[in-house]
């Protein structure tokens, strides 16, 4: 609309000036080397704007012709690029499709095409692992690390493959190299993470993990969960040199990390009882016996609460359980206390409810203690021993990647290698019967041996 309008507007002023040209026509007279031109103001005029149009339109002919061979040049460029990246695109669904020969055809004509090394080298790379050639996979990803653009999937390359063959050192220097070109990748962090523990370097571990919980790569309460069991480990490493006061001084820090870690609140508990400060170790695990009871805690208390005959035993142990009455791990405590006190009654009240309902073996064995030392019935004691049997396996450290089940807490599972897996469960029936002996917490092993 508004071009419309600008056009009638230029029309309607060239018209004007025609009609005003044509009423005031005026004479031009030119004389050149004897030539004589006599023409009209209006037709000169005609004349000269012709003449500029045609300049004008030679001119850009003339520079159309020149700039021909550049054109032709950049367009070739164009198609052979575009040539070029159609056979790298092809040579992608290739690998993708797992078509080893098509993927290596597509690679080399797109090598030819674009001439740039760092756009092929990966796809050159997966092709020969199509084929399993690691040797020229790796000659590949080798070459990669020269550029920069290219180092980390260079480095990605070879540390899978160096993964895939259980190089575990070499493994180790790709992963860190990596890491440096990538500290906010969460991939290599996790996988450095990962080989630092399983090589038992703790404290190189504790600074990745550091790091990645900086980076936002690991939540803050995973983080914590774990800097808990790497400063644990440390604990236990110091113990075993016999270096006591760095084991209390690391299990303390891992316990301040995660206060529902058991066995770093265990050792804390213990440390304090032993410097007399029995009120604040009673109280630490009053709290964390409601974070997840632990059979572990029972002992300490005791020290805690200075209870030295089964008496007063019974008592602290049915104060400390009251803290989570219907937990199984409250129950077994009072039960197994209250049969060293020889309260039969109170040891049947608590065993009862859990031997109705299926039972552990814990409560098979206490049922069948029970009934040897109050009735004097072995029959009946074996009877009960013949259920633990077949009863729920008690509960144990279980590796929740592997299901292995262990009676010590440790940082890396000795089946599967996974760090911090462990969690106080019950483990698989299958698990438990292969070793019941060794999931039974000492406190209790010693009781069911009696
Ligand atoms: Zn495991």
């Amino acid at each position: 609309m508004l071009r419309a309008l600008r056009f009638l507007a230029i029309l309607a002023v060239l018209v004007w000036l025609a009609l005003w040209l044509a009423d005031q026509p005026g004479s031009v007279i030119l004389n050149w080397r004897g030539y004589r031109l006599d023409t009209s103001f209006a037709l000169m005029l005609v004349a000269v704007a012709v003449i500029a149009i045609i300049v004008a339109l030679v001119y850009r002919l003339w520079i159309n012709i020149l700039g021909l061979p550049s054109r032709i040049i950049r367009s070739r460029r164009e198609k052979r690029r575009r040539r070029g990246y159609l056979a790298l695109t092809r040579g992608m669904v290739a690998v993708a499709a797992g078509d080893p020969d098509d993927a290596s055809r597509q690679v080399k004509r797109a090598e030819g095409l674009l001439g740039e090394p760092p756009l092929t080298m990966l796809l050159s790379a997966q092709a020969a692992q199509l084929t399993d050639d690691e040797t020229a996979a790796g000659k590949h990803f080798s070459a990669m690390l020269d550029n920069p653009e290219t180092e980390f999937l260079g480095l990605r390359g070879l540390l899978n493959q160096a993964m895939k063959r259980d190089d575990w050192r070499e493994a180790l220097k790709l992963a860190r190299r990596a890491y440096r070109v990538r500290p906010k990748s969460r991939w290599v962090a996790s996988t450095l993470f990962d080989m630092l523990t399983r090589a038992g370097h703790w404290a190189e571990a504790e600074a990745t993990l550091t790091e990645s919980v900086k980076h936002h790569l690991v939540g803050q309460a995973d983080g914590h969960g774990r800097q808990a069991a790497l400063k644990f480990q440390r604990s236990l490493e110091a113990r075993e040199q016999g270096n006591d006061a760095e084991a209390v001084k690391c299990a303390s820090q891992a316990h301040d990390m995660d206060p529902g870690f058991i066995p770093a609140a265990v050792i804390k508990a213990r440390s304090l009882v032993d410097s007399g400060k029995m009120r604040k170790a009673a109280s630490l695990i009053e709290l964390a016996w409601q974070l997840q009871p632990h059979p572990d805690f029972v002992h300490v208390y005791w020290a805690a609460k200075g209870a030295n005959d089964a008496a007063q035993k019974f008592k602290a142990t049915q104060h400390l359980a009251g803290l989570k009455p219907d937990h199984p791990e409250s129950c077994i405590a009072v039960a197994a206390a209250a049969l060293e006190a020889r309260m039969w009654d109170k040891a049947r009240e608590y065993l009862q409810p859990m031997v109705a309902s299926g039972g552990s073996v814990r409560a098979c064995r206490l049922m069948a203690e029970l009934e040897e030392s109050e009735h004097g019935d072995p029959a009946r004691g074996r009877e009960w021993l013949m259920r633990a049997s077949h009863a729920d396996p008690n509960p144990a450290w279980v590796c929740n990647h592997c299901g292995n089940a262990v009676a010590e807490w440790s940082a890396l599972c000795g089946k599967c290698g996974n760090f911090d897996s462990f969690a106080w469960r019950a483990p698989a029936h299958i698990v438990s019967l292969a070793s019941e002996e060794a999931e039974m917490p000492a406190a209790l092993t010693a009781r069911a041996n009696e």
